[in-house]
C-alpha cells in the first residue's frame, strides 16, 4: 500500500483554516494525522453537515490496513494492530504486542488473585521506561460455566488489566463476558463449528472476537468474513501456534501470508491484529525450564512476525526479559531519538560542593552517567540539555551542543542558586567548545572523561570543591 501523503489526506479535510484544531493550516493538520498526532475528532467542522462527505472519506483513508482492536477499558486498555506496514523501518509500529498471562478456572479464588496480583506488578525499568506485562488470559480448564465465572470474577476483583476469556464452548464465554461486562475482554475462540453463537456473544456484549483456525488460511479468511457480516467488527485472526516437527516454521509462514494480504494486497476479511499463543509449549514437556525456553522462543518469533497479542504462560524473569527488551527494540520508534526531559536532575544529595556534570538528553546517554554516578556513590547534579535526542558525538557533529543551548539549560535550573563553586563538567568528546561555554556561562569549564565510566578516576585527580 502506498503511504498517504499529507495532500491526500488534505483533500478529505474542509480547507478552510480555521484554527479550531489548534494548527494554522489544514495542510499543517493533514500532517499530524498521518503522524496519529491528532485524530479527525480534532477537527470540528468535519462534524457539520456540509463536509459529511469528506469526514467519510477522510475515516476511510486513515483506517490503517490492520485494524486497531481496543481490549479491556479506562486506563490499561490495550490496542492491538493499527500498524500501517510490515516491517517498522518502512515507517515504525504504532501499538505494541500485547502479552496476556494465563490463568484457569481450576484454581481457588485467592491462587487466582495472587497470581493476577504477580502479573499487574510484574515490572523492570528501562532507560527510563517502565516494561510491564498487558494484561490476564483466563481459561476454561473445567468445562463448566459456573467455575469459569468464579475466576472471571476473582479476576476483575484482583486487577483492572484487559482480560482475554478463552472457552470454545459460548455459554462458558457468555457467563464470563457478562461477569466482565465493562471490561470489553476479547473472546477466544470463534471456530468454524461454533462462530455463529461465539459471534452472537460477542455482540451481545460488544466484545471483540478471535477467530480461529490453525494452519488453514483459507479457511480462517473465511471464517473472519463469516463472523464480520454477522456484524462483529472488531476481530482477531489465529492461525495456530504449531511447535510439532516443522510447525513452527509453517506457523511463522502463515503469519506473514496473512501480514502480506493484510497490507499488501489489502484484504479485508485479513486486515485485523493477529494472535500467538507460544504457551502450548507447556503441552506434554518434560520439565518446567525446557518448556519455559521453548515458549520464550515461540513468543519471540511470534513478536518478531507480527503478532499483535501472545498468550504465555510463564510469569517467570528470565523468560519474560528477553522479551520483554525484544518488544521494546521493535516497537521503538525508529523516527524519533529515546530522549529524557532536558533539566537539571540529582544523584545521591548533593550539596554547595557537589560536581555539575553536563550531558545530552539522548536517554541512554543520560541514564549511563546517571548510573556510573549512582554506582560509584558520587552525589552529584546533572545538567541535561536539550539536544533533540542525540548523543553526545552527534550533537556534536551536528552543532546541537550550542552556547544558546547550554545557557538555557543554565537558566532553567537554578544550578547557581545550588552550588558554591562555579566550575562546570563537560563530556571529554566536547572539549573544543570549552572556550565558547565558559563565554556563555561565566563558569570554569573542565573537560571531563570521553566515558562517564572514568569519572570516579577522574575526580581524584580533579577535585571539584
Ligand atoms: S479545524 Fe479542521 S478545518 Fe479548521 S484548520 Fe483545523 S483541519 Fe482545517
Amino acid at each position: 500500500m502506498a503511504r498517504l501523503s499529507p495532500m491526500d489526506v488534505y483533500k478529505a479535510l474542509p480547507g478552510i483554516n480555521c484554527k479550531k484544531c489548534g494548527v494554522d493550516t489544514c495542510m499543517a493538520f493533514a500532517s499530524k494525522l498521518i503522524e496519529r498526532e491528532m485524530t479527525p475528532a480534532d477537527c470540528p467542522p468535519l462534524d457539520e453537515a456540509q463536509y459529511s462527505t469528506k469526514k467519510t472519506a477522510l475515516l476511510k483513508l486513515l483506517s490503517p490496513p490492520v485494524r486497531e482492536v481496543v481490549v479491556g477499558s479506562g486506563e490499561k486498555a490495550i490496542k492491538l494492530g493499527g500498524e500501517e506496514v510490515i516491517y517498522r523501518h518502512e515507517l515504525t509500529y504504532f501499538n505494541q504486542t500485547g502479552l496476556f498471562y494465563d490463568v484457569d478456572d481450576s484454581l481457588p479464588a485467592d491462587e487466582i488473585k495472587k497470581r493476577v496480583s504477580a502479573i499487574e506488578d510484574f515490572g523492570v525499568d528501562k532507560i527510563g521506561r517502565k516494561l510491564k506485562l498487558d494484561g490476564v488470559a483466563i481459561r476454561c480448564k473445567t468445562g463448566d460455566a459456573a467455575s469459569f465465572g468464579e475466576a472471571v470474577l476473582a479476576a476483575t476483583e484482583a486487577t483492572e488489566l484487559p482480560l482475554i476469556l478463552c472457552s470454545y464452548d459460548p455459554e462458558v464465554l457468555e457467563v464470563g463476558a457478562e461477569i466482565a461486562l465493562d471490561k470489553r475482554p476479547l473472546l477466544f475462540a470463534a471456530t468454524p463449528d461454533n462462530w455463529e453463537k461465539i459471534a452472537d456473544v460477542a455482540l451481545k456484549n460488544n466484545c471483540p472476537v478471535v477467530a480461529s483456525l490453525p494452519g488453514d488460511v483459507e479457511g480462517l479468511l473465511k471464517l473472519s468474513r463469516n463472523i464480520r457480516s454477522a456484524g462483529v467488527s472488531d476481530i482477531v485472526l489465529d492461525i495456530g501456534t504449531n511447535t510439532v516437527g516443522d510447525g513452527l516454521a509453517e506457523t511463522i509462514n502463515n503469519l506473514v501470508i496473512l501480514r502480506r494480504l493484510a497490507v499488501e494486497e489489502e484484504l479485508a476479511e485479513a486486515m485485523y491484529p493477529i494472535l500467538g499463543v507460544p504457551m502450548v509449549a507447556w503441552i506434554g514437556a518434560e520439565s518446567e525450564v525446557d518448556a519455559g525456553f521453548e515458549e520464550a522462543t515461540i513468543a519471540a518469533s511470534q513478536l518478531l512476525r507480527f503478532c499483535d497479542a501472545l498468550i504465555i504462560h510463564s510469569t517467570e524473569m528470565w523468560q519474560n526479559m528477553p522479551l520483554l527488551n525484544l518488544r521494546l527494540n521493535i516497537y521503538t520508534d525508529p523516527r524519533v531519538p529515546v530522549s529524557v526531559e532536558s533539566k537539571l536532575y540529582v544523584v545521591g544529595t548533593p550539596d554547595e560542593k557537589s560536581p555539575v556534570f553536563l550531558t545530552t538528553n539522548f536517554a541512554l546517554t543520560y541514564f549511563t552517567v546517571a548510573s556510573d554516578l549512582e554506582a560509584a556513590k558520587i552525589p552529584a547534579y546533572i545538567l541535561v540539555a536539550d539536544t533533540e535526542g542525540l548523543a553526545v558525538e552527534v550533537s556534536m557533529a551536528g552543532k546541537k551542543i550550542t552556547p544558546e543551548v547550554i545557557q538555557d539549560i543554565f537558566s532553567k535550573s537554578g544550578i547557581e542558586d545550588l552550588v558554591k563553586h562555579r566550575k562546570l563538567v563537560i563530556p571529554g568528546v566536547t572539549a573544543r567548545i570549552k572556550g565558547e561555554l565558559e563565554d556563555a556561562t561565566g563558569w570554569e569549564i573542565i573537560v571531563g572523561p570521553k566515558d562517564s565510566s572514568m569519572i570516579p578516576g577522574f575526580l581524584q585527580k580533579t577535585p571539584i570543591a
